[in-house]
């Protein structure tokens, strides 16, 4: 590992202490071995904020632990002790002591943050040796049983049950058990909280949890601390490849051998009675990006109350009371002291990384402890407000604010929203936390796997869930929306859900979930599988039935930001667009020309009943003449469409392509229609179906299509040709600026652009003369989409003005995957790994990539002012448009929906290229 070489340390040091002074080993730049949390524990020891000592086992022992069939490497004990002893002297307790016994937290870490998707273990150490010695000192005997009962239940669930492997029925896991058994406890003594369990209570829950441990997994919970320290670490190891985990990593892209780092950290305790707490912290909104402390808080609990979402949580601060927590008492008021120091550290935390932190905090007896921090995950509007803001605040220059968006998160920002105008007119039918914004309205359905399969038959469903819960992953991904009835702003699911920009509201307490019978209850609506909901994200409000969506409104703040994205970006970043209101869209998401014009497009969709009737005509024609006359009146039909287009892009160049699909895909189907062309042609409708089959071609995407159809009829070119002249030359003449750019699809011959420019030269000509004009700016160019055209790149750039690459067909000629077929083996080749992603999505720069090189290279030798861009689908995605900048294309060109998201992205590649050099 280059860090390790680069820092000059053993290969084989797995173990990096962090904690007072001089002490600490590590720092948040070594992210990769140490794991986020450890990197960052490491870096807040530096700062001196108070943090509990510990260890963290590095990443790379995980890799070499899975490497080794799940054995520590040998060296790993003795640093582990050695880690342990210091801990020790630093905390002034003793691991396993019976007097002053340390007790430790086993918590996961990896490079990248994957909140909720590992285990923890906490409380390790407690066992009937220890108890009594804590008992004695901290006077606190139900304390104790409370942490035991804790350690026992997420013991035999991580460690004895999960890492084991063991897969139990659904709902009884044996933490389900556990708990259930806790619950009948509270019900037969008619408790209403936790808290209300006395130490007696708690201690013979203890015993029944062990003897239930010993019964359902058919062993003994360890009774001993250095047993149930490494039962942990191997645990937190294994969870790395947990099923959620390995899910998750599938939908973020995070490689599989990252690996995870333990952190081993000695315990304080937020559940030693009402003047000790635990919390979860933002430095700024996560949902809106509001410059304000925010967070959520639990008296008298441990960490994982608050995350797991089992409780919902007190606001951190006055100032943050929303009309859902307003009753609940604020840590500002609670205990004002401990509030200005965490405030404090969260200022200093905030400062140092220069982005807003999430951080996790526990309160012992008074005393503030940080155990987390790290960068918060956020919505792409709090990513966006937190760019602008703190470029205000000079916290970050603009090209750092830059970077700050991921090119996805622009998409959640151009997202609907709840049209506000339907939502005054209708009941809110609940009200929970908003915690993800945006709107969404959909099915909904009461477990994951069920939003899974339904969204699969493309259903838009809404995950409805008690509470919220990391299993749900998939689940979650897969919905529209998701709605909880507990659980708080800061609970797993939710960081996760608004990492993705999803639209969620948790803690919607007057729902009632009942998922064995697939509804919930609110009031007296009773809702079912599959009834319709909207959810408005941004306020936390729940609706009976399907609400209007409208588009975000024009957002002042994003254009700012656009604006300075534009500063940095030197690719250039065009639309595909075929009409004048998708022109129109295009430029207003700030796209500079239209990279693809498919003239095709003309004779689909709205309007297109008549010019696609003469198409028709034209297609089955039996000799030139007829076929000649169905192109002189399919002309002003193109004329016209081409010349809108031109017309609303006002100069701005508009990369018209000639004709592309094979023909037989315009040939009707229905009879009605076959007989309506066949009075009109004057021929029998059995013509015109025989007609048609002679079109038929047994692989139409290398059929008759592109080029080749303008080889075979040069009518067709010479029509096409002369509409576009034709519309620029009066545009011209009306005083209008325009600027077509002709190019010739599917080529794989010089030969086949030096026969279709005979046609061009003569029709410019004529239509100089006809219109009187002296030129008309234009160029002549080719899509470059066959393998042997970028092979004999050189040769196409002798004809050539500019190439656009077609990397749908580049890729289906490249790889010799039909783009039509590719559904039934992809997802095949994406879950084995044989390809990491698909290529029809985001180019395959270790294959196609090479293609696309060379074409660039060879072309520019013949001609060093070659215009280069790209046209395929894969325009608009973020590592495709790095690759095209780094390959050195002037631009690339996607839908009007993703513009925003090129710029963004090109933006982000020349300032990344500025950094490495
Ligand atoms: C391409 O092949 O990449 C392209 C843009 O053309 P079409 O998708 O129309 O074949
Ligand atoms: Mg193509």
């Amino acid at each position: 590992m280059t860090t390790k070489k680069s820092r000059g340390v053993k290969a084989s040091k797995y173990v990096y202490l962090f904690g007072t002074g001089k002490l600490t080993e590590g720092d948040a730049a070594m992210k990769n071995l140490l794991g986020g949390k450890g990197a960052n524990l490491a870096e807040m020891c530096r700062l001196g904020l108070p943090v509990p000592a510990g260890f963290t086992i590095t990443t790379e022992c995980c890799v070499d632990y899975f490497k080794n069939r799940m054995k520590f490497p040998s060296v790993l004990k003795a640093q582990v002790e050695a880690a342990l002893a210091k801990t020790e002297q630093q905390m002034g307790m003793k691991f396993g002591d019976p007097k002053n016994p340390l007790l430790v937290s086993c918590r996961s870490g990896a490079r990248k943050s994957m909140p909720g998707m590992m285990e923890t273990v906490l409380n390790v150490g407690l066992c009937t040796r220890t108890i009594p010695g804590l008992v004695a000192k901290t006077k606190n005997e139900r304390f104790v049983y409370d942490s035991y009962r804790r350690l026992i239940m997420m013991y035999s669930d991580v460690v004895m049950e999960k890492a084991e492997g063991v897969e139990p029925a659904e709902g009884k896991g044996i933490r389900v058990q556990l708990d259930g058994m806790l619950q009948e406890m509270k019900k037969s003594k008619g408790y209403q909280k936790d808290t209300d369990l006395t130490t007696d209570d708690l201690k013979k829950l203890c015993d029944d949890f062990k003897t239930r441990v010993r019964v359902v997994l058919g062993k003994e919970f360890p009774d001993e601390p250095m047993a149930q320290l490494w039962g942990g670490v191997s645990a937190v190891f294994k969870s790395w490849n947990g099923r959620r985990a390995i899910a998750y990593r599938k939908i973020e892209g995070i490689p599989d051998d990252w690996g995870t780092a333990v952190n081993v950290q000695s315990m304080v305790f937020g559940n030693m009675g009402e003047n000790s707490a635990t919390g979860v912290a933002f430095s700024r909104n996560p949902a809106t990006g509001e410059h304000k402390f925010y967070g959520e808080w639990l008296v008298n609990a441990q960490g994982e109350d608050v995350v797991a979402g089992i409780r919902t949580p007190s606001p951190l601060n006055e100032a943050t009371k929303s009309e859902h927590n307003a009753s609940l008492p604020s840590l500002e008021k609670a205990m004002p002291k401990v509030y200005i120091e965490l405030d404090n550290i969260q200022k200093k935390l905030e400062k140092h990384y220069k982005d807003m932190q999430d951080i996790e905090f526990t309160i012992q007896e008074g005393k503030l402890y940080m155990l987390q921090c790290r960068v918060g995950k956020r919505t792409g509007t709090a990513a966006l407000n937190m760019a602008m803001d703190m470029i205000g605040e000079k916290l970050i220059k603009e090209s750092e604010a830059v970077m700050r968006l991921a090119p996805a998160q622009l998409d959640e920002l151009l997202h609907p929203i709840v049209d506000p105008n339907a939502e005054k007119s209708v009941k809110v039918l609940a009200k929970g936390l908003p915690a993800g914004p945006g709107g969404a309205c959909g099915q909904i359905v009461f477990t994951a796997a069920a939003a899974v399969e339904w969204a699969k038959q493309g259903k838009r469903v809404i995950l409805v869930r008690e509470e919220t819960n990391p299993e749900d992953i998939e689940g979650m991904r897969a919905a529209e929306g998701i709605l909880t009835a507990r659980g708080g702003m800061t609970s797993h699911a939710a960081l996760v859900a608004r990492g993705w920009g999803k639209c969620c509201i948790v803690g919607a307490g007057s729902i009632h979930v009942d998922s064995v019978c697939k509804k919930m209850t609110i009031g007296d609506v009773v809702l079912s599988e599959g009834a319709f909901v909207t959810l408005n994200g941004t306020k936390g409000y729940v609706y009976d039935g399907q609400l209007a969506m409208i588009s975000a409104s024009e957002n002042p703040r994003f254009k700012k930001f656009m604006a300075i994205v534009d500063k940095f970006r030197k690719l250039g970043v065009r639309a595909n667009a075929d009409t004048p209101s998708d022109a129109q869209k295009a430029r207003e998401f700030g796209a500079e020309g239209i990279g693809l014009f498919r003239t095709e497009h003309m004779f689909y969709g709205k309007g297109s009943d008549q010019p696609l009737f003469i198409l028709r005509k034209m297609i089955l024609s039996s000799t030139p003449e007829e076929r000649r006359k169905a192109l002189d009146e399919l002309f002003p039909f193109v004329k016209a469409s081409i010349k809108a287009t031109l017309e609303a892009m006002e100069g701005l160049p508009v990369t018209i392509r000639l004709l592309d699909p094979p023909l037989h895909e315009f040939v009707p189907e229905s009879t009605e229609k076959q007989e309506e062309l066949a009075r009109s042609l004057g021929i029998s409708a059995e013509n015109v179906r025989s007609r048609g089959e002679q079109l038929h071609e047994s692989n139409p995407m290398m059929g008759h299509r592109g080029v080749r159809l303008g080889i075979t009829y040069p009518e067709i070119t010479e029509m096409q040709l002369r509409a576009i002249f034709e519309a620029a030359g009066e545009l011209l003449k009306a005083g209008k600026k325009c600027h077509p750019e002709i190019m010739i699809p599917v080529t794989c011959d010089v030969r086949e652009l030096k026969d279709q420019k005979v046609i061009a030269c003569r029709v410019y000509d004529e239509v100089l003369g006809k219109l009187n004009l002296r030129s008309i700016p234009h160029m002549y160019g080719t899509m470059i989409e066959i393998p042997r055209a970028c092979l004999l790149a050189n040769k196409m750039a002798e004809e050539a003005q500019f190439f656009s690459f077609g990397t749908n067909d580049l890729s289906q000629m490249g790889f010799g995957f039909s783009r039509d077929d590719i559904g039934g083996f992809m997802p095949d080749y994406l879950n084995k790994k044989i390809i990491p992603a698909d290529p029809f999505q985001t180019i395959d720069q270790e294959g196609i990539g090479q293609l696309i090189e060379m074409a660039v290279k060879k072309g520019r030798g013949t001609r060093k002012d070659l215009k280069i861009g790209i046209c395929g689908e894969q325009g608009g995605d973020p590592a495709s448009v790095e690759f095209c900048f780094k390959t050195g294309l002037n631009y690339v060109s996607c839908s009007p929906f993703r513009v925003p998201i090129a710029r963004l992205a090109a933006a982000q590649a020349a300032i990344g290229a500025g950094r490495k050099n």
